[in-house]
């Protein structure tokens, strides 16, 4: 994959695409987005249009493209729809090391060969699913973990993991999430950061060390603007709702060194709202020194 992850320590730092890596199948990604783009009314906007004119355009010149804040694009969604939302279902990819049926609870992702969908509510058809391992947004899994514990409804299938989806709109994984989890299920918790269109992002593995960054979904930087470092994000897989440049809210740290599980991807640890970060460092600078 030649569209590598950059960690931009500055203003400037575009991309560095040739043309030639352009023409290549692993880059068809970022066509594909402009493309969708394209059919949006945000990006059909000048001068939005003349910045995203072409892939080969947008590949030097990224980082140039002002950030747009997520509560932005949250506010004026349909701004962002792309005409062919909605023929671009997700699949769902399982932690490392996690076999066996998984029953999702979003029905935004594609239902495969040992992976069966649901809405995201309690059915007859989930109680007698075979599935091992329950995969929803964690707003989802709260619910149906206090269902368990109440003894409403009862999963025993589930005995391999859950994996709770953090994501843009709804929030990061909570550890009263994860000891709630635990509580209902005993079974390992894996958090799955997932983008606006329910695309993967980040996923957590068994050693529970931060997120890997799926760098062949998504452009990921930490913009330094205005302090504490941002996670900006270019979603390579997010064609329903496009959106160049990102600006999560988020803050963390990016550990490249290679994980316990393995995996050599790089890792997001710390992730968290950009306000709180700022608001716990103030309040530690006004403590007085003792
Ligand atoms: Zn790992």
């Amino acid at each position: 994959m030649k569209l590598k992850v950059r960690w931009r320590s500055g203003r400037g730092a575009a991309p560095e695409l040739s043309p030639v890596e352009l023409l290549t199948p692993e880059t068809s990604s970022l066509y594909r987005l402009v493309q969708a783009a394209q059919g949006t009314p945000y990006y059909q906007q000048e001068p939005q249009a003349d910045l995203i004119q072409s892939p080969l355009a947008l590949a030097s010149g990224l980082s140039e493209l002002p950030k747009i804040e997520l509560v932005r694009v949250l506010a004026g969604l349909r701004d962002f729809r792309s005409p062919t939302a909605g023929a671009n279902p997700q699949r769902f990819e399982r932690p490392l090391g996690v076999r066996g049926a998984v029953a999702v609870l979003d029905p935004y992702f594609q239902p495969e060969p040992g992976v069966f969908v649901f809405e995201p509510a309690f059915s007859r058809e989930l109680a007698v699913c075979r599935a091992e391992t329950l995969a929803g947004h964690a707003v989802t899994l709260r619910n149906f973990a206090h269902w368990t514990l109440s003894g409403h409804v009862s999963l025993p299938n589930v005995r391999r993991a859950i994996v709770a989806f953090s994501s843009l709109e709804g929030g990061l994984l909570t550890d009263s999430d994860r000891d709630l989890f635990w509580n209902a299920f005993q079974v390992p918790v894996y958090e799955q950061f997932l983008g606006l269109n329910s695309e993967l992002l980040g996923s957590e593995c068994a050693a529970h060390a931060g997120l890997h960054l799926k760098t062949d979904h998504a452009l990921f930087e930490m913009d330094p603007a205005g302090g504490d470092s941002e996670l900006v994000i270019t979603s390579l897989r997010g064609l329903d709702f496009p959106v160049f440049r990102l600006a999560t809210g988020l803050t963390g740290h990016i550990d490249d060194c290679p994980c316990s599980c393995g995996q050599t991807s790089p890792r997001i640890r710390s992730l968290a709202p950009l306000h709180i970060h700022r608001i716990g460092a103030a309040s530690y600078a006004a403590t007085p020194a003792r």
